[in-house]
This record gives C-alpha cells, structure tokens and sequence, in this order.
C-alpha cells in the first residue's frame, strides 16, 4: 500500500512540476501556422505537439488534436510555412511492454505466495510445505502426557468407562483378539447431551491408551474451497495410519454425519463428499490396524444411517445425564481444586442438582468460588453453593421491581402452586417458594423429585399438570381475577396435556396411539420426511382433548384450592412477610 501510495504522489508531483503545453483548438492551430507562428509540429496519434516560434519560454508549446476526418490540406501548409514535421511512433518501448504484460501476474504469484504462507501461520505450521497447502488435515495430534485428563478426573459414566477399557484393550493388545479370529471394532460413536461429557471422556480414553490422539472437530472439515473436506479426512487417515496404533477422535460429527440429500439448505455437496471420504475410509481398514474412529455428537436421531451399519460406528456408547450418585461425583471432582468450609453438604447439593449435566456442575462450583470471592472470604461457604444454584437454576434476582400490589398477586399465585403441591401426594415435593423476581419469572415454586425419575405415571402427570394450573386458579379464587403471569404455566400445561394424549396414550377418548408431531425439527431435514401422520379429524380431536385435560386438571385443582382456602391465605401472608419460604416454612404452615 505504501509503495502505491508513493507512486500516486510521485506521479501527482511531476504532473504539476512540469510544465504542460497549452491546449489549444485544431483552427487555432491551422491559424498559427498560416500567420508563421509555429516553429515545429509532432505528430502521435491524433496529437499534435508544438513549438512557436520566438517564444520568450523555450519550454511551453501547445498540443492541439486532429479532426477525425484526414486534413489532406494540413501537410502542404506546414511545409509552405517552413515548419519541421516530426513524426512519432505509436508503439511503446519493448521493456513497457513487457512490464504491463508481466505484472499482473507477478502480482497474483505474489498474492498466492502471501496467502499460503498467512495459512501455514494459522495453522501453526513452520516453513517448508508447498504453495497450496490448505488441503492439509487441521486434526491435531496429541502426544501421551501425564498432565492431561485421565479416567479419574471423569466421575460417573461407570458403564461408559467400561466400554471405553474394552477399546482400549483392542488398542493395546490387538493380537489377544486377532488370535482368535476376533475383528477389532472400528468406530466407536459416544451419545449424550451436551455437556455430559464426551469430549472429556474422549480426550480421557487417548490418554489411558497412551497412544496417539489425533483429534479434530468434524467442522473443522469444512472450508469454503469445495473439496478440501475429503481430502483433508484422507490426509488425517494416512497420519493416523503412520502413527498407529491411534485413536481417532471427530467431535460433534453431527455437522457432517446428518442424513445425506434431505435438508432445507440443501444436500451440501461439500458435507456429502467429507462424510463418503470417511466412510471410505473407515471400510479400507484392514483388519488388523490398531486405529480406532471416535465420534461425539448429541443428535445422534439425525445421524446418516450408513454411519451406523457394522463395520462403522457400529459400538454405540451413550452417555446419560448424571443421577444422584453421579452428581456428588462429578462435584467432588470439581471441588478439589476449590478450598470448601466445612459446613458445606455435597450429598445436599447432589440431591439440588436434578437434571444438571457435567457442564452444569461444574459451572456450579465455578459460579460459587467467584461468589465467594466476590464476598472476600477464605473458603466457600454453603451459602456461597446455595446462591449460586439459586442464580443458576432461577437467573439473577432483580429485587426492586414489584409494585406492592403486584407482590400481594405474585403471593399469591405461587401461594397456589406451592399449596397445591403439598397436598396433591402424588406430585413433587416443594423445594422453596419465593416471590424474589428473578429473570423473566416474577416468583418462582421449585419443586425436587425425591428421585431421578425415568418414567412418569399418570397419577404423577395429573398431578403436576394440577400444579402448573395452581398459580391461576389462586389468583381467580382469592383476587377474583386472573393475570398475564400465567402465560408460562399455560404453556407447559398445554404442551403436557398435548404429549400426554399424543405420545403417552392417556387419553380414553384418542386410545393407545403415538400420533407423530410433524413439526420438530424443520431445519435438520429430518422430520421433513416424516409428516403428520394423521388426518384433520383426529387433529381436532386432539385438540378438543387437550382442552378438555386442562379443564379438568383446572377444576381438580380449584375444589383442592377452595376446600383449603384458609390455609392458602396463611401462605400468602407468609410468604409477603419473609418473600421466600423453604419446604421446612411451608410444611409448618400446612401440617402445623
Ligand atoms: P460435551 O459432552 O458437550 O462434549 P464436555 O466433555 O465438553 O461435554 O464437558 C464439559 C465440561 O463439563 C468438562 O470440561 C468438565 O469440566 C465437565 N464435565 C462433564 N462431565 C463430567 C464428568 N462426568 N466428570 C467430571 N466433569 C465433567
Ligand atoms: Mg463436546
Ligand atoms: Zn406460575
């Protein structure tokens, strides 16, 4: 950029410093000559440069442009007048005309050279490699450690752990299974939720194998330059190859893996041709390479069935959201590093953290120490803990919003969940109840199931259904009306009722049937070719049942409320008294 600039100032610079000829008109001219002004005259082009005679400036001429149409007049006048004709040559000199046929592409050989080498920086590559190496695989290669993460530091996922020893097994002694005629498996596909884990674990198996690790993000596959997917899956493989034994790990190759040729967006060619390439490559194994395939994803339903056939990721290892045990587990990992008090309960908090992932906890703890920092202190405390899952689960309090009149409502409303919860037997216990608006939610009821539950019964759904419809039915039978804040208990009610009748089969009028909701997920391509499996009568059908459950849980859920509206007023003031009330407050109220 500098060295243009200069030459646009330097080409600026003479074209004022030099002295330029006047332009003058071609009669102008032709009238100069006649009356014997004009010294000599030029010719290029269609110019004509001259001098006049006895001008005081030996340097200023004139130029002047000839007519289209030949002046065959033009030459015998110049010569009457005595005036010396030069004629100039049109061409350029031969170097000017190399120059200008060479430098565009010198300019592009250089851009190409620049542009290859800015890749091989990124790519943390040093010298050496050729122009066009971007086709190279990005799959780093790490290199057996002791300061990396090992199954200990995995807590939970027994099973997954066990499955994951087997393959190690197969890397290590590949010739204990050959002997015995055994195929060493060459895909292993790791499921689970985000945040369960996967990568960890992954990263975990390479390290207790202690062979190469080369692990890359499917993503990572996919440059703007069509092709260089595969053959970046072919480099990796043919590394992976000289290195072995070794483990292969794609990360989230649900980006590449998805069923081929659905999709709005299209069948992306540039996906298609990686994900063949690897599949390619997966068959051209030979059986007897220690090389392992591990993959990640958390959409395995979307996953391209050929991926799956034997012979590919044919091991399928899930991994499920922690229970109980698991939860007190993975914190414990992570409070090793944090200095703890000793008031505080992990088997507590592993019971506070139903439906939490790994990533959760470990987010939990992290969400912790800083509140312990930020309240100077030396340890962290269960306060500390018991914030932090507050703020996690519920968002940032934002105390001084409520009007008061909106508070006696907020009270109200969750006065109604929370009772309805107590008494329904069936339903989940309370955790706390509290009318500190946090995020979007003006009060919050937290419910804890005792257990992790897997499967729900239909006692259990009512009653939760009841619950959720609790908080209107309070407003309605002590205000007298009802409010905007149900909103988002309407609609889990109405998406409850809706799977209850549609997946669940609890509905005597619709029967044991799975209706499919077509409308799942439009952007994976998937449910597109599955539509809506039934016709418009069952539709409303469905819809007249979905109303007539919430109606019913909603009357079911108004007699318990009116039969018990003493003790609902004495919550309500309770809870406008102290703002939040744990399950110990709330069992003092109900069962006093
Ligand atoms: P994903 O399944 O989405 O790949 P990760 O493996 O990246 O999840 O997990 C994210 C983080 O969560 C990990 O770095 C770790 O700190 C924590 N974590 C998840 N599962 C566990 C576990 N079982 N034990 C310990 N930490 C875990
Ligand atoms: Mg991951
Ligand atoms: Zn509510």
């Amino acid at each position: 950029m500098w060295v243009t600039i200069l030459f646009v100032g330097y080409y600026f610079y003479l074209d004022q410093a030099l002295p330029k000829p006047e332009r003058i008109s071609y009669s102008a001219f032709k009238e100069a000559v006649t009356d014997g002004e004009v010294e000599s005259a030029t010719f290029k082009l269609d110019q004509i440069r001259g001098q006049y005679l006895n001008s005081d400036d030996a340097n200023r001429g004139f130029v002047t442009t000839i007519p289209g149409t030949p002046d065959s007049s033009l030459l015998p006048l110049l010569e009457e007048k005595n005036v010396t004709i030069i004629a100039e040559t049109i061409s350029n000199p031969t170097w000017l005309q190399l120059l200008i046929g060479i430098a565009p592409w010198l300019f592009l050989a250089a851009f190409f050279v620049y542009s290859s080498r800015m890749l091989q920086q990124r790519m943390g590559k040093g010298a050496g490699g050729g122009l066009f190496d971007f086709n190279r695989s990005r799959a780093r290669l790490f290199e057996h450690d002791d300061q990396d993460v090992s199954f200990e530091d995995v807590a939970g996922l027994d099973s997954a752990k066990q499955d994951l020893r087997e393959i190690i097994e197969f890397l290590k002694f590949p010739e204990r299974f050959q002997s015995l005629g055994a195929k060493i498996p060459r895909g292993v596909l790791l499921m689970g939720s985000p945040g369960t884990g996967k990568t960890l674990l992954a990263r975990a198996t390479a390290n207790e194998a202690g062979v190469s690790f080369f692990s890359v993000s499917a993503s990572e596959f996919i440059e703007m330059y069509v092709g260089i997917g595969a053959s970046r899956v072919r480099d990796m493989f043919a590394e992976a190859r000289k290195k072995a034994p070794a483990l292969i790990f794609i990360d989230e190759i649900d980006s590449i893996g998805r069923i081929r040729g659905t999709g709005v967006g299209g069948g992306h060619d540039e996906r298609e041709q990686t994900l063949n390439q690897i599949l390619a490559e997966m068959d051209g194994f030979r059986g007897d390479e220690p090389l392992i395939v591990l993959a990640a994803t958390n959409r395995p339903d979307v996953l391209d069935p050929a991926l799956l056939r034997p012979g590919r990721f044919d091991r399928k290892v899930v991994l499920e959201l922690p229970q109980k045990n698991a939860r007190v587990e993975i914190l414990k990992v992570h409070m090793r590093t944090v200095p703890t008090a000793p008031d505080v309960d992990v088997e507590e908090l592993g019971g506070l953290t139903t439906g939490f992932s790994g990533a959760d906890l470990a987010n939990l703890v992290n969400e912790a120490a800083i509140l312990a920092a930020r309240h100077d202190e030396k340890k962290v405390t269960r306060a500390d803990f018991t914030e932090a899952h507050d703020k996690v689960v519920m968002g940032s309090e934002r105390p001084d919003l409520l009007l008061p009149s909106e508070r006696r409502r907020t009270a109200i409303h969750e006065s109604g969940h929370a009772l309805t919860a107590m008494l329904l037997p069936e339903s989940d216990p309370i955790h706390q109840v509290s009318i500190i608006p946090r995020g979007r939610a003006l009060g919050v009821t937290e419910q804890l199931p005792v257990e992790d539950r897997h499967n729900y019964s239909q006692p259990y759904v009512e009653a939760r259904l009841a619950v959720m419809l609790a908080g209107r039915v309070s407003e309605k039978l002590i205000l007298g009306s009802i409010s905007s804040g149900a909103a988002d208990d309407l609609e889990q009610a109405t998406r409850l009722a809706r799977l209850m009748i549609t997946q669940w089969g609890m509905s005597t009028e619709i029967g044991p049937v799975h209706f499919h909701d077509g409308g799942e997920h439009p952007y994976l391509g998937y449910e597109l070719t599955q539509q809506k499996d039934y016709s418009e009568q069952t539709a409303s059908k469905i819809d007249a049942e979905v109303k007539r459950i919430v109606e019913q849980a909603e009357q079911t859920t108004f007699s318990i409320l009116e039969a018990n509206q003493a003790l609902l007023g004495r919550l309500v003031d309770e809870l406008i008294k102290h703002e939040t009330l744990d399950r110990a407050a709330v069992e003092r109220i109900v069962h006093p």
